[in-house]
């Protein structure tokens, strides 16, 4: 538990970007052998705060205060030296290093003789990772860790740089549920050892697991500071997105109207069975099934990315023959891919040209666009989506999960789709981005389209779909009326 030693005090941080307040006025505090969750949605600004608590970004207003001492960081190495460390989301170490070369960075130990003493650094850092409860190996390379390792390994580099803020930025975003039990055990380790963590997720069991007090900014403002265990999830989702639970998705009543989509009898090879299903306008679909029931596999044959053994596709009532994605696309399907990054989001490109993407024919006469069309449409969606970005020419790849989903669907809207496949349409989206996007999803069905999706998560497909079709081993097992089954009936029936 922590005790009343305070690390780390900002206080009054403000920070603008053009066209955006993203921090406002913010203040906070960090004790020493304290976790602190810090919460908000995407765009909330935490990290926009942590690149300037880590000298990323200049401080031009507020005060930072280390061990009570007032400081300017004009660096990153600045802020190294004051003890803090950031370990980012995405890991990367390319070079083919050992897990020692790496927590040494460069520095060399030497003996009386001058000669590099491996045998030392070897022993240190093994005793680092040992205290950290951690048996990595320190000449194992980097390359062959795991995610999780390679975390741990970053937790060590910055033990070993006598690290007293460790900030960690969604950290379990890539782990496997007994990585993170292990990261857990390792952070408690860190916060036996005094060192302050700030721990930046969206995941609310995370929050209530390893976090001693939570801060929470919205639109740039920090609008809750408690101790975890005077709070509970409900007030925190409040806080978080400014808006009561029970408010967020209210499942609209929406007129159904002719099918406008089937599927009779699709099998591919022994992952997707006979299945059949068909889709109204208006209509919200969701396919459940645990890992390897053929949920993902029958989106792909759909969109043509695999093509089926056997079976029919029907749009309107004609028979299409889907061998591949484009002739999905010109049937009327859109597409939004569970990794957006991968497949859904050209990131070097800005939000226009993302946009108009599925779409460039008719944007004008072979690779000269219209710019003028090109603008106005994507200004449309731009506004009617709410996508928080500067400008229609900001790139995708700065935009936060969120805002980067809304703008895939914009391009299917764009090419307009009138059946929608989402695959996991909200997994790695804070909260409020969530709400957001069913809201599109009903908007869209108001206007006759037609959803299809695949979710893991129960409770999103309780909120949101129409009907619900279970799969196992790549077959239909039940179908349900949404609003006439529960969570635990489609856990056992997938599970069974
Ligand atoms: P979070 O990490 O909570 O998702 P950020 O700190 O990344 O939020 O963003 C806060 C706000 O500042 C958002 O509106 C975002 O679009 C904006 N923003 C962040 N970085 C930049 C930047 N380099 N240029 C312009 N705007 C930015
Ligand atoms: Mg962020």
């Amino acid at each position: 538990m922590p005790d009343n030693e305070i690390l780390m005090e900002m206080s009054g941080i403000t920070k603008n970007f053009p066209g955006v307040l993203a921090l406002d006025d913010v203040s906070v505090s960090l004790y020493k052998g304290e976790i602190l969750g810090l919460l908000g949605e995407n765009g909330a600004g935490k990290s926009t705060l942590i690149k300037i608590l880590s000298g990323a970004y200049m401080l031009e207003k507020g005060k930072i205060i280390i061990k009570g001492k007032e400081c300017k960081f004009l660096s990153p190495h600045e802020s190294l030296a004051a003890g803090i460390r950031v370990i980012y989301q995405e890991l990367t170490s390319f070079e083919p290093l050992t897990v020692l070369e790496n927590i040494f960075a460069g520095e060399v130990v030497t003996n009386k003789a001058g000669f590099v003493s491996w045998k030392e650094m070897a022993a240190k850092s093994k005793k680092i990772l040992s205290m950290l409860g951690s048996e990595i190996n320190p000449s194992e390379l980097m390359e062959n860790l795991s995610v999780g390792q390679k975390q741990i390994v970053e937790i060590a580099k910055a033990i070993h740089g006598n690290a007293k803020i460790i900030v960690m930025d969604e950290p379990t975003s890539a782990l496997d549920e007994k990585e993170v039990n292990t990261l857990y055990s390792v952070i408690r380790k860190l916060r036996e050892q005094g060192v302050g963590v700030i721990y930046i997720s969206h995941r609310m069991e995370e929050i209530f697991q390893i976090t001693d007090r939570v801060a929470v900014l919205r639109d740039g403002k920090k609008v809750g500071d408690i101790k975890t265990h005077e709070t509970n999830k409900f007030e925190l989702v409040n806080l978080i997105v400014g808006r009561e639970l029970s408010e967020q998705y209210p499942k609209r009543d929406i007129k159904k109207g002719k099918v406008i989509f089937e599927v009779k009898d699709l099998t591919y090879l022994n992952k997707v069975k006979n299945v059949s299903f068909n889709l109204r306008e208006g209509e919200i679909v969701a396919f459940f099934g645990l890992l390897g029931a053929g949920t993902h596999q029958l989106f792909s044959v759909i969109f043509g990315d695999k093509k089926a053994t056997s079976g029919e596709i029907y749009v309107d009532g004609r028979m299409i023959n889907v061998t591949n994605p484009n002739i999905a696309k010109k049937s009327g399907l859109g597409y939004i891919p569970i990794d957006r990054k991968e497949e859904g989001l050209a990131l070097v490109m800005d939000l226009k040209q993302n946009i108009t993407s599925a779409n460039i024919e008719e944007m004008g006469a072979g690779f000269i666009l219209n710019k003028r069309t090109e603008n106005e449409h994507a200004t449309k969606w731009f506004n009617t989506l709410n996508i928080k970005a500067p400008s229609i020419d900001t790139l995708a790849g700065s935009l936060s999960g969120g805002n980067q989903q809304k703008v895939v669907v914009a391009k299917w809207l764009e090419k307009n789709s009138r059946i929608l496949l989402m695959n996991e349409p909200t997994r790695g989206i804070d909260v409020g981005s969530k709400s957001e996007i069913y809201m599109i999803a009903e908007d869209l069905c108001e206007k006759g389209v037609g959803v299809l999706m695949v979710s893991s998560e129960l409770p999103e497909i309780l909120a949101i779909s129409d009907r619900v079709i279970v799969m196992r081993d790549g077959e239909i097992v039940g179908e349900f009326v949404t609003k006439d089954t529960d969570q635990e009936e489609l856990m056992h029936l997938a599970s069974a």
